[in-house]
């Protein structure tokens, strides 16, 4: 039997073809399209202005593969973590992030990473496979209607900080961002968007000639090569001068700053010598730090620098002039804080 294709694959012309094809009006194809995305329909039965005869024909040539809530889990401080079942079965985190006034979804982009980041839970699995642009689409509706029934008001951030390397499934990633945006999907603002990622120059210029319009962190943690390849070995294929000549073409184009993010650890990137070269590295592009607080895994190889270290990150880069915010970790109790995603199962 020909295996049914996922509608959602198609764009708004195909489907509108689609319909030409059927001897029906292109019309047809954008009513379909609505239910797809703005109005997230996982049943063709669900599209009442559509005829039933052509729901039948539609049941006949494809399926709307869509992702399920497969386990959810809140926090203490009502970071939702949620286990999302894929239609092929495997498993992505998304994560609810409530602060007083706002809501941030913290959405996968592949199942498993490729890269290898020795502090990062998620660098543990391997990567199975890119997510689809709907099932990113997905996760944020889904975190979307968490947030309208935990905390009373709609999503109002989104951060692509969950599992995967987002610039490592770039099509995928942009196409999902572009459903998000648009009027025809979920008609958020790029401003309320970042894009978190190692930093791959090349995908970083690609970002920068595309125009796009959300933001874009890059998880630095170190700006020295030496520490920086010891603790994410892609730093050895393009190192901090190619990242800095990528973020420097990003900014003449978009005239955006950076967010650096970055862990301090003990013994690892926790001296003054640490501090001056991120002072430097930060003076070389408009950008601000923020220091994530380092969530433990469990093998207990790193572990958090002392609050005078962070103290002295703060003091010398803001009498340089530079912004700098702590980003305390939220949803730890339930694994859901950064770096900790990594599809633990919960006992039932
Ligand atoms: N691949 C992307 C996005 C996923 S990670 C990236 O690397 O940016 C999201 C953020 O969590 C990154 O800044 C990452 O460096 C950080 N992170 C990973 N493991 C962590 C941990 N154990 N504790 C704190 N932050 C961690």
């Amino acid at each position: 039997m020909k295996q049914k294709q996922d509608i959602r694959a198609l764009t708004k012309d195909q489907l509108r073809d689609f319909f030409v094809l059927q001897n029906d009006k292109a019309f047809r194809g954008n009513q379909v399209y609505e239910w797809l995305w703005r109005k997230g329909a996982h049943n063709f039965d669900d599209m009442t202005n559509i005829s039933k005869e052509t729901r039948q024909m539609l049941k006949s040539n494809f399926v709307i593969n869509h992702i399920e809530v497969d386990q959810m889990q809140r926090s203490n401080d009502g970071t939702v973590k949620n286990a999302i079942k894929l239609h092929d079965g495997m498993i992505v985190e998304s994560v609810l992030i409530p602060t007083e006034n706002r809501s941030t979804a913290c959405v996968s982009s592949q199942v498993g990473c490729s890269l290898d980041c020795n502090f990062c839970a998620t660098a543990k699995l391997k990567k199975m496979r890119n997510l689809n642009p709907d099932e990113i689409y997905d996760q944020v509706v889904a975190i979307d209607k968490q947030s309208r029934l935990y905390q009373n008001h709609k999503l109002s951030n989104i951060v692509f900080m969950g599992m995967g390397e987002p610039l490592l499934n770039y099509k995928n990633v942009l196409m999902a961002i572009d459903k998000i945006t648009s009027d025809e999907g979920l008609s958020m603002s790029p401003r309320r968007i970042t894009l978190s990622t190692v930093g791959i120059p090349k995908m970083i210029k690609k970002l920068a000639d595309d125009n796009v319009k959300f933001n874009l962190a890059v998880s630095l943690h170190s700006a020295i090569d030496e520490v920086r390849s010891k603790m994410m070995p892609i730093n050895k294929k393009s190192n901090l001068a190619d990242l800095l000549e990528a973020l420097q073409y990003w900014y003449v184009k978009t005239n955006r700053q950076i967010t650096f993010e970055y862990v301090i650890w003990k013994n690892i990137n926790d001296k003054q010598k640490d501090i001056d070269a991120l002072v430097k590295y930060c003076k070389k592009i408009p950008s601000k730090v923020n220091l994530i607080e380092y969530n433990a895994i469990d093998d207990g190889e790193f572990q958090q620098a002392s609050s005078k270290a962070t103290e002295q990150y703060v003091r010398t880069l803001e009498a340089h002039n530079i912004t700098v915010n702590i980003r305390r970790s939220r949803g730890k109790d339930i694994d859901a804080a950064c770096g900790q995603l990594a599809n633990k199962k919960v006992e039932e």
